[in-house]
C-alpha cells in the first residue's frame, strides 16, 4: 500500500450562529463533526452526500481556508519522513505547506478575477511562493496551459472570453502550477455541461497519472464519484457513515443511507429497473442533530439502539482488506 499523504483526525468544524429576537442565543452549527480520515498517495478518496452534509467543508479544512475547531490534519513530510500536523507548523512551514495542498473550485466563473487576465492568475500565487523568475514563471504557466489542451497565447485573455469547461481547465491547470501533491476537487464538474463534464473527468485522471497527483473528490452525484475514486467516503450531517472502496460500494453499499444513494444512481441500460428507495423527511438541522444516530429519523431500519447510541465507523467484519479492501462502516446493524 502507498504511504499516507494526508492523516485526518478527530477533525470538527463549527461555526457559531446568534439565535433569539436579540440574537444573544447562541448555537453551533456542526458541519463537520469528528472525523478521521487517511489519505494515500496517488489514490483519489472521493466525498460524496447531499448538499449541506459537510463535504466542502471538510475540502476548506483540508487545504486551511477554515481553520477546524478541532482536531488534526497532518501531512507528509518528505525531510523528516514522517507526518507533521499542518496546524501546528511553524509560520514558515506552514506556508510551504499551502502550496502543496490545492483547491479546484466547483464554479470556475467565480474562481478567477474577472479583471485580471490569465497569465496574472497564473503569476500571482507562483509569486508569492516565490516559484522561479517572471520568465520561468510565463514558461510554466504556457506549460500548463498545453497540459489542459489550451493554447498559451491565451494567456493573455480575460476569464469572460472563455467557457465554462475552459475555465475550468484553466482552474486545474493553475493549481498544478503550484506544484502540488493533493488537490482538493469541490464539485469540479457540477456547473459544466454534460457534454463536457467526462472530458474533463478524463483529463483530470490523465493528469492524476502524469503528475503522481492525489485527489480528494467532492461531489454530490455518485456516479461521478465511483467512477473518479478508489475509495469513497459517504457523509451525512457532518460525519462519515461508510468508508469503502469503489468497487466494494457498486456491489451495494451496508449503511442504509449509502443503499438510498446507490438507489438514485441511474443504470445506462435500455429498459433496465431498480427499486427506488426514498428517504422520508427533511435532512435535519447540524445545528440541531438527533440523538444517537443522526440517521435515525429517517431510516427504515431504524432500532431502539439508534435512538440512543452514536454507532462508531468500525471495520466490517465480513471485509478483509486483502480481498477487497477495507470496508468501514458506522451502523448498528453491523455492530
Ligand atoms: Fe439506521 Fe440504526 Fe444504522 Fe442508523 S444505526 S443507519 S438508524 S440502522
Amino acid at each position: 500500500m502507498s504511504r499516507v499523504v494526508l492523516d485526518v483526525k478527530n477533525l470538527s468544524k463549527y461555526f457559531p450562529i446568534k439565535k433569539g429576537k436579540l440574537g444573544t442565543k447562541k448555537e453551533m452549527v456542526r458541519a463537520v463533526d469528528n472525523v478521521s480520515l487517511r489519505i494515500y498517495e496517488g489514490e483519489t478518496l472521493g466525498i460524496v452526500g447531499e448538499s449541506g452534509c459537510g463535504k466542502t467543508t471538510l475540502g476548506k479544512c483540508l487545504v486551511r481556508l477554515l481553520m477546524p475547531t478541532a482536531g488534526e490534519i497532518s501531512l507528509w513530510d518528505e525531510g523528516s519522513g514522517q507526518l507533521k500536523n499542518v496546524l501546528k507548523l511553524s509560520r514558515k512551514e506552514s506556508f510551504a505547506a499551502r502550496r502543496r495542498l490545492q483547491i479546484v473550485f466547483q464554479d470556475p466563473y467565480s474562481a478567477l478575477n474577472p479583471m485580471k487576465n490569465v497569465l496574472t492568475a497564473f503569476d500571482e500565487p507562483m509569486r508569492i511562493h516565490g516559484l522561479g523568475d517572471k520568465a520561468e514563471r510565463f514558461e510554466i504557466a504556457s506549460r500548463m496551459m498545453l497540459e489542459v489542451n489550451l493554447r498559451p497565447e491565451y494567456l493573455s485573455r480575460y476569464p469572460h472570453e472563455f467557457s465554462g469547461g475552459q475555465l475550468q481547465r484553466i482552474c486545474i491547470a493553475k493549481s498544478l502550477a503550484m506544484s502540488p501533491e493533493v488537490i482538493v476537487c469541490d464539485e469540479p464538474v457540477s456547473a459544466l455541461d454534460v457534454s463536457i463534464q467526462a472530458q474533463t473527468l478524463n483529463l483530470m485522471r490523465r493528469l492524476q497519472r502524469d503528475f503522481n497527483l492525489t485527489y480528494v473528490f467532492i461531489a454530490h452525484d455518485l456516479s461521478v464519484v465511483q467512477y473518479m475514486s478508489n475509495r469513497v467516503a459517504v457523509m451525512y450531517l457532518g460525519q462519515v457513515v461508510e468508508l469503502a472502496p469503489s468497487r466494494a460500494l457498486s456491489d451495494g453499499g451496508l449503511h442504509p443511507y449509502t443503499q438510498a444513494l446507490l438507489s438514485a444512481v441511474p443504470i445506462p441500460r435500455l429498459g433496465a429497473r431498480k427499486d427506488r428507495i426514498l428517504l422520508e423527511g427533511d435532512v435535519p438541522s447540524p445545528a440541531n442533530p438527533p440523538s444517537g444516530c443522526r440517521f435515525h429519523p429517517r431510516c427504515r431500519y431504524c432500532m431502539e439502539i439508534c435512538r440512543r447510541e452514536i454507532p462508531k465507523l468500525q471495520l466490517h467484519s465480513d471485509t478483509t482488506p486483502e480481498k477487497t479492501g477495507e470496508h468501514w462502516v458506522a451502523c448498528h446493524l453491523y455492530d
